[in-house]
Order: C-alpha cells, then structure tokens, then sequence
C-alpha cells in the first residue's frame, strides 16, 4: 500500500461526465489499496471566465489593483471542482472529503496571484486518510499568515499536487492532463512531436521555465527540491485500464542519469508568446547604464529575461530586454517617466509582438556546433534573430511571433526529434 497523489488539469475535469470517470480511476486506485490524495484544477475555462469577470468590472490595470480579490475569485473554480469530485466519488461508493487549500492548511506568502507555498499542515490529511478515506484538495490555492485567500499563478495546481506530495513522502505523484506525457514539443504546434518516456529533471525545468506550459515551473522545483516521483499522464484513457500498465504511461521525470535514458543532443523545443521586447536607444555608452535602467525595472518588481546592448556608435548604444507581456505597459510608462529623462536616451520603443524559441538539451554540455546549427536552420528559413541567450543546456532566440510555428517545426525537424531516440 502507497501513498499516491493524483493531480487532473482543467481538461480532464471538463464535464461532469470528465469528473465521474477521474472518480472511477481514483476509486480503481484506491481499491487496489492506495492512500489516494487528489488535487483537481477548475473545470476548463473556469478561470478564464471568472477572470474575465473582473476585467468587465475593472477594464485597465485589474492585475495590479484587485490583486487580493482576483484570488477570492479564482480560488472558487477550484472549490466547485473538488466538491463534486468528493461527491462523485462518494456515488462510486467511497467515503471521500474534500477541502479547501485554507482548511489543510496550505500556508503561502501574501504575493497574491502568484503566491508560493511556504509550508502544509498534512495533520488533517492523514487522519482522513488513516480513516479510510479518498482526501481531495484543490489546486492552485493557499492562505497567507493573515488568512487571505492566494493562489499560486496559472498552472498553479501541478504545484499544489507537487507540494503535496512532497510533505506527505509520497510515492509518487502522477499528473494526469489532456497529452499522454511530455513530449519533444507542443503536439499542438508539431504533429509529429514524439512523447518522451523519460525527462531529466534538469531538462523538465528548462522546458516549463521557457514556455512548455504541460507543468508549472514550480511544481518542477518543488519536485527536484524534494525529490518527488514525478509522472506525467493521459487522463483520457479509459478508466478502467490495468492498473500496472497505467502506472508505467506517460512520461517520468528522472533525478539521476541512467544509461536508459533517451540520448539526443537536443531533447526538447520550448517557445513562449507571453513576452514583450523594450528599447531603450540612444543611451550614452558608460558604466552604470544597465544597472541605471534595470535597477528602476527590478524596484518595480518586474522580472527581466533575455537582455541585449549592442555595439555602441558615436559614444551612443541600443539597449534591449524583454519582460512578461503583462508587465509591459508598466514598464513603458515607467522608462518613460523616471528613466528617459534622466539618462539622456533619445527614445523608448517596445515590441509586444515577440516570442522566444528555445532548444533544449543536457547533450548540448559535450556538444558544439548546437547553437551554430539552430541559427543556421533559422536562417533558411529566412527568420531573423532579433536577441540570443543561451546558457549550459539551452539557447533562446528571440523572434517576430509570426514566425514562431515555422520555427518549431524546422527545428524540430532539424534536429531530429521527429525520429524514434537511438
Ligand atoms: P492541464 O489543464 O491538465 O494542467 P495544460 O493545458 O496546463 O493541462 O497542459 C497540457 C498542455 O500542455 C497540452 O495540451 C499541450 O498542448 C501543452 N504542451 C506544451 N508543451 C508540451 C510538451 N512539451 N509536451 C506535452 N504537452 C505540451
Ligand atoms: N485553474 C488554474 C488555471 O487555470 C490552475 C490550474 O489549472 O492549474 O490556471
Ligand atoms: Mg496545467
């Protein structure tokens, strides 16, 4: 007998038919003597429309100023979908309870929409599981020490299931979605991509960190801090599949390298649409210039990714970087106010219209000539490069987003992902 988390996105608890058969793949699971611990996500387009909601009432800056009551707000799509799959499961006949991320307790920080989990009290959780019963608690949701309701950013309930996991010293924790794993690339941008029956951890944080949205970066975090048996899997199998053979589905994340492992140089392609690019021309080329304008960016809490300077002319330079599409106008207005006027740059000019494209690989550490084949690949395309970062196992570019799914599948193809692993 294990202790087994199971973690279903939005997809899979669609409908009420989609919530009765996680149900019936729970009580199979814990019929065959499993302490089952379910952590579901609000049906689809749930928090979508609760958010949308808020923007009707609160046209403009909403992200910024209902901070705390958007987590009121998102954090009941959650509530609704574990209720009734508590319910569900109790018209299988198994005895169930459901709760709230308030009522474990899920401790967060206060950063509302974006909260991070600072701790879990698993008391309550193992009485109920002690007692014979199927305990499920939402995702996405926490509370902060002054008992605000947070969450925990989009995505956030491969998080909840992970942290779960991680303070209960599960066995494992499989995170059943809408794909049948962890594949090459989005299936929905390259057709051919190929599922991947192992991921490094190392390669798995990569992914999500540029962009692979199949889980929240954080829950890959909580998972390598904690080691966590991590599974990515296929909701929409039927049910009743042999239990055996289910546990074996998917895609795992690895912690150690083993010579089983799948071998390519390049494992994974990432892209991202949700960033946006901002110039600062025409800055004096002299010390103190990047801190002078990142340091103002950095004070007001916006995280910068990919950064460029270019070559200075006339004593005079470019200077660009890119931050999430949401943070963009509020960075504009405020290199505008604060940094244009002192720096004596001659304009700021942003880009919103940007994605980045990233390879992946741990191969890439004993291999070169990687990142000189994906420029190369790019310009057959006749794709222009506008900003480059790499670091030890991936390479970014950064590119006009129309050209984001021809560069997908040309890399994809290039590097062979297309083929079965030797
Ligand atoms: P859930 O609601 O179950 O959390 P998500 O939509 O968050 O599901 O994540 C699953 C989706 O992630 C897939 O439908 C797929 O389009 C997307 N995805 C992006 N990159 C990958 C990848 N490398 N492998 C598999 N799926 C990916
Ligand atoms: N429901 C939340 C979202 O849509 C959390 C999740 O699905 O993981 O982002
Ligand atoms: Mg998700």
């Amino acid at each position: 007998m294990a202790l087994i988390v199971h973690k279903y996105g939005g997809t899979s608890m669609g409908s009420t038919e989609r919530i009765r058969n996680v149900a019936k793949r729970v009580a199979k699971w814990a019929r065959a003597g499993h302490q089952m611990v379910v952590v579901p996500s609000a049906m689809s387009g749930e928090t979508n429309r609760l958010l949308g909601l808020a923007k009707e009432l609160a046209p403009g800056r909403t992200d910024d100023d209902h901070n705390r009551e958007l987590d009121m707000l998102a954090a009941t799509g959650e509530q609704a979908s574990s209720a009734l799959l508590a319910i569900a499961l109790q018209a299988e006949g198994m005895q169930a309870v459901s709760y709230a991320g308030w009522q474990v307790q899920v401790k967060t920080d206060s950063a509302f929409t974006k909260a991070r989990i600072e701790s879990i009290d698993d008391a309550r959780v193992r009485a109920d599981l002690e007692a014979g019963k199927v305990v499920v608690i939402t995702g996405f949701q926490g509370v902060d020490e002054a008992g605000n309701i947070t969450t925990l950013g989009r995505g956030g309930s491969d998080t909840s299931a992970v942290a779960i996991a991680a303070a209960m010293k599960a066995h494992e924790c499989l995170i059943y979605t809408d794909v049948d794993g962890v594949y090459t690339t989005d299936p929905r941008v390259e057709p051919d991509a190929r599922r991947l029956s192992t991921v490094s951890f190392e390669e798995m944080l990569e992914m999500a960190s540029l962009g692979s949205k199949v889980l929240q970066i954080r829950s890959v975090e909580f998972a390598g801090k904690y080691r966590v048996p991590l599974r990515v899997l296929s909701s929409f199998t039927p049910w009743d599949i042999d239990i055996q053979e289910e546990a074996k589905s998917g895609t795992l994340i690895t912690f150690e390298e083993d010579e089983n492992m799948e071998q390519a140089v390049v494992s994974g392609i990432a892209f991202n649409r949700d960033e946006a690019k901002i110039s600062v021309l025409g800055v004096p080329d002299k010390p103190g210039i990047a801190y002078h304008i990142l340091g103002a960016v950095a004070d007001a809490n916006v995280e910068v990714d990919v950064i460029i300077q270019n070559l200075s002319k006339d004593g005079r330079t470019d200077f660009s970087f890119t931050v999430h599409r949401n943070d963009y106008a509020k960075t504009v207005d405020l290199l505008k106010e604060k940094v244009l006027p002192t720096l004596g740059a001659s304009d700021i000019v942003g880009d919103t219209k940007i994605c980045k494209v990233s390879i992946v690989g741990i191969g890439m550490r004993s291999h070169v000539g990687v990142a000189s084949k994906m420029f190369r690949v790019l310009s057959e395309e006749g794709i222009n490069i506008q900003m480059i970062s790499t670091s030890e196992i991936k390479t970014s570019v950064v590119i006009d987003e129309k050209y984001m799914e021809l560069a997908v599948r040309a890399l994809h193809k290039a590097f062979d992902l297309d083929q079965p692993a030797s």
